[in-house]
């Protein structure tokens, strides 16, 4: 009998070992037809949109410009979970290179999580911007010695102008079980650990332009009839930590937000592995954090029964989004 005992760790070790190698990222091909974004299949360019993995995007008209998050050290997973850490000049001067940005307008931040608002105040810094986020986001800029002539508490419904940019911002749940919950009441000196980042207000941003509407939801969560009368050709989806969520939650979500905003286009955001450098290929995140397979499988069941496009977009690559509002203005649907 003790000689059967003594390989149970052996063979619980070759499991765990078996396990991680094998299903450490759900194996998901975004380059395939009909999921990567294809600049070809755009007919009438609109609004230009750059992706920085997580939540952090750029819109542009070619005049004014506004951001979300303004993300980009992405520090890994072990200063992340052990130690302190801060913001990485040379990711964020790389990724504002890549993708050629200079001046930004605005830049809205989701909420304080270090995924979303580590690096606001620095990105302002360096492009001119003002930064609109809850009293704990404004804290973390403010930590980074950002003018407060750059800083904008955010209000739900209260829009902001930037050119022909409206954006208004609404108060929407984070993704359910959030780590860090409370607020930031102090400027946040860094490094900090991930404890210090506390969650407070998240919110999600319909803009506004005549090229067309994008309503950007960075948490996958939603306020029942939160976005009852708003009209969004293109959703930038956050799908974070979807995959863990049930099938019921992720088909209201759907309809709360793509549905009911009569969206043509959805672009996943926030699917990606954010403790990996913007010098890196993004890749989904870990299978401990998150399932994408499984999101994926339902979302496109979702797409389907409602004509919807899903595609995702390349990384560091100002791509043109299209002019939806005219069903004759383009006819891939
Ligand atoms: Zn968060």
């Amino acid at each position: 009998m003790k000689k059967i005992y003594a390989f149970v760790p052996l063979a619980l070790a070759a499991v765990a070992l078996m396990g991680c190698s094998g299903l450490l990222r759900p194996a998901v091909d975004l380059s395939a037809p009909g999921l990567a974004y294809r600049q070809e299949e755009v007919r009438t360019p609109g609004l230009s949109l750059t992706f920085f993995g997580t939540s952090t995007v750029l819109l542009s008209d070619g005049g004014n410009a506004i951001m979300t998050d303004g993300f980009f050290s992405r520090p890994s997973w072990l200063p992340l979970l052990l130690t302190r850490f801060e913001s990485n000049e040379e990711e964020i001067g790389f990724a504002l290179r890549q993708a050629k940005v200079r001046k930004v307008d605005a830049i809205l931040v989701a909420h304080a999580h270090h995924d979303h608002a580590m690096d606001s105040g620095l990105v302002a810094q360096k492009t001119g911007a003002t930064v609109y986020g809850s009293a704990s986001t404004l804290n973390i800029a403010r930590g980074q010695n950002t003018p407060e002539s750059q800083l904008h508490l955010l209000r739900a419904g209260q829009p902001l102008v930037a050119g022909q940019f409206k954006v208004t911002a609404y108060e929407t749940p984070h993704s359910p079980e959030p780590i860090n919950v409370g607020f930031i009441d102090h400027p946040l000196h860094v490094p900090a650990k991930l404890g210090d980042y506390k969650l407070g207000e998240n919110y999600s941003f319909l803009v506004e332009h005549r090229l067309g509407n994008v309503l950007i939801v960075p948490s996958a969560n939603y306020k029942p009839n939160a976005f009852d009368g708003v009209h969004a050709p293109v959703v930038v989806l956050g799908i974070g930590v979807l995959g863990k969520q049930s099938e019921a939650f992720t088909e209201r979500y759907w309809d709360e937000v793509v549905r009911k905003t009569g969206a043509r286009l959805v672009l996943p955001v926030h699917w990606d592995d954010f403790a990996r450098s913007l010098r890196e290929p993004l890749v989904p995140l870990p299978r401990f954090a998150d399932n994408m397979a499984v999101t994926l499988e339902r979302l496109q069941a979702l797409a389907k029964r409602d004509g919807v496009a899903i595609r995702f977009l390349p990384a560091l690559r100002e791509v043109s989004l299209p002019v939806l509002d005219d069903p004759k203005a383009d006819e891939r649907h």
